[in-house]
């Protein structure tokens, strides 16, 4: 029989998601979708002293925004629950005790203060220390220890860990569908923790039970966890869940936009883009990192752009919606290698999506950023001049410097422009082209057009000159759409009005 698809994403909650866990989640989502599958949220807080309060809100919130959503979860229960390990905490106990039964798993009653001298002591010899195979029967632990000092030591509640006791001599296989068959030496792997002394599973033993307990059929995660597979893979053949083992996929890494290592936490704010899906502030020291949603990024374009770190279709398609990213995504396509972050990749998906915004919906994102500078403006109005400018910005934040003019008269003017093209006699020029513009009425922006290329025709003077000094008084700048588009939404008098106040304010 079909195994039923059912996936999970399962960060810890120990502060931002990176993006390239969002990337995670959006493979997971992407995969799950197409096969009919279900998408699951499990928080893996088992690590008390990395938990970080408003992750998980955090977590669930951005890929809210994102549209990645989830059939089973935390925040949206389910038939598998809980699924925040601490609410599974009592859950874990006998597992760590099934595999101590079997003989898979025994107690450590090191303390880390004699497991610091031996790490020391290696270090001492040049060597590494590594709690396995080779070490742990010179070690305190219930294999050289006898039955009744075990059973004393737990008596009188000595604090122990659970470790997994790895076999000497076995050629684990991972089969991984991005990295293919891995083969990795049992030697070579160290006896982990999977129970703490403060009770709680470590990572990797509550991972591999709610994997087994929740179904998953598969584990597509991040590469940083390729490591662990192995371990998993025993853990699975310990507690003879081999046949109902996940498959395994393990995305390559995100890496710097030149490609030297992976892209961290810190790159974001100093190479200028979020490595946050939105902002984050440190509840600690109340920093803030920065996020796409907070600096202005289309959650689509976000997934477009996430989709294509580490996946092609294979084709020259790149703007995908989240429904034809359903359709296209396979594992297949996931390449091996690393994927570098590209901004201006970045960027263009986000002016493409900005493109696919009528002029209507810019101006209802742009509203709230005229009204907080105090600027009454109607939004049929608005709606035609974001169409205007629309294809010159990639984000909604740049629509003030494409249009600040439609709004205000210049306060100063670009002084390159000044240069170049304020001749002697402009201002008497300029002066003439405003008596033209009064004299049309009722004002049509096509005559006044006209009138004004006459003017400068009839007088042979030079049409690129007087029309740059024409938008200098204007806009101030030597930028803007059209500039007779923009007189006919100022209007005729505003027009006049900066076209007089040009003339007395620039001197040369
Ligand atoms: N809790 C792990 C993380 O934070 C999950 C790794 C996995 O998917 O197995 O990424």
């Amino acid at each position: 029989m079909e195994r039923k698809v059912r996936v999970r994403f399962a960060p810890s909650p120990t502060g931002p998601l990176h993006i390239g866990g969002v990337r995670t989640a959006l493979y997971n989502y992407l995969f799950a979708k197409q096969l009919g599958g279900t998408m699951i949220l499990r928080i893996e807080d088992t690590d008390q002293g990395r938990f970080v309060p408003g992750a998980e809100e955090y977590i669930i919130d951005s890929l809210t925004w994102l549209g990645i959503k989830f059939d089973e979860g935390v925040h949206v229960g389910g038939p598998y629950g809980p699924y925040r390990q601490s609410d599974r905490k009592p859950l874990y106990r006998q597992y760590a005790d099934q595999l101590i039964a079997n003989g898979w798993a025994y107690y450590a009653f090191d303390t880390p203060e004699s497991l610091d001298e031996i790490r020391k002591s290696f270090e001492a010899e040049k060597k590494a220390f590594q709690y396995d195979v080779t070490t742990r029967l010179s070690l305190r632990n219930s294999l050289t220890l006898s039955q009744e000092e075990v059973n004393q030591l737990l008596a009188e509640n000595h604090p122990y860990v659970i470790r997994f006791k790895m076999p000497e001599d076995e050629d684990i296989i991972v089969n991984d569908h991005i990295r293919g068959r891995v083969v990795v030496h049992s030697k070579l792997l160290d006896d982990k923790v999977l129970f703490k002394s403060d009770g709680m599973p470590t990572y990797h033993l509550a991972n591999i039970v709610d994997d087994h307990l929740m179904e998953i059929s598969h584990v597509i995660r991040g590469e940083e966890w390729l490591p662990s597979a192995p371990l998993h893979v025993m853990l699975y053949k310990a507690f003879g869940w081999e046949a109902t083992m996940p498959e395994f996929a393990h995305l390559p890494l995100l890496l710097k936009p030149d490609g030297n290592g992976k892209l961290s936490k810190r790159d974001g704010d100093r190479l200028g883009f979020p490595v946050f899906p939105t902002q984050w502030q440190d509840p600690k020291t109340g920093e803030i990192s920065s996020g796409y949603r907070e600096s202005g990024y289309f959650p689509e374009a976000v997934i477009n752009i996430l989709a294509f770190l580490g996946w092609n279709p294979g084709t020259t398609q790149e703007m995908f919606t989240m429904e034809e990213l359903i359709k296209a995504f396979s594992i297949e396509r996931i390449s091996k290698s690393g994927a570098k972050f590209d901004l201006e990749k970045a960027k263009w998906f986000n002016q493409q999506y900005l493109r696919q915004h009528n002029g209507e919906e810019l101006a209802k994102l742009f509203m709230p950023v005229l009204i907080e500078k105090g600027i009454n403006i109607t939004s049929d109005k608005l709606a035609v001049i974001c169409d205007l400018v629309k294809e010159r910005i990639s984000f909604v934040k740049e629509l003030w410097e494409q249009t600040y003019f439609f709004f205000n008269a210049p306060e100063s003017y670009d002084e390159q422009v000044v240069k170049k093209r304020w001749k002697e006699d402009t201002a008497a020029h300029l002066d003439s082209i405003s008596a033209i513009l009064e004299a049309v009425e009722p004002f049509e922006t096509t005559i006044a057009h006209d009138k004004v290329i006459a003017y400068i025709q009839e007088n042979t003077l030079n049409m690129g000159q007087i029309m740059n000094c024409l938008r200098l008084v204007i806009v101030g700048a030597g930028i803007g759409p059209d500039l007779f588009t923009i007189i006919s939404l100022i209007g005729k008098e505003e027009a006049i009005k900066r076209i007089k106040k040009g003339i007395n304010e620039i001197k040369i």
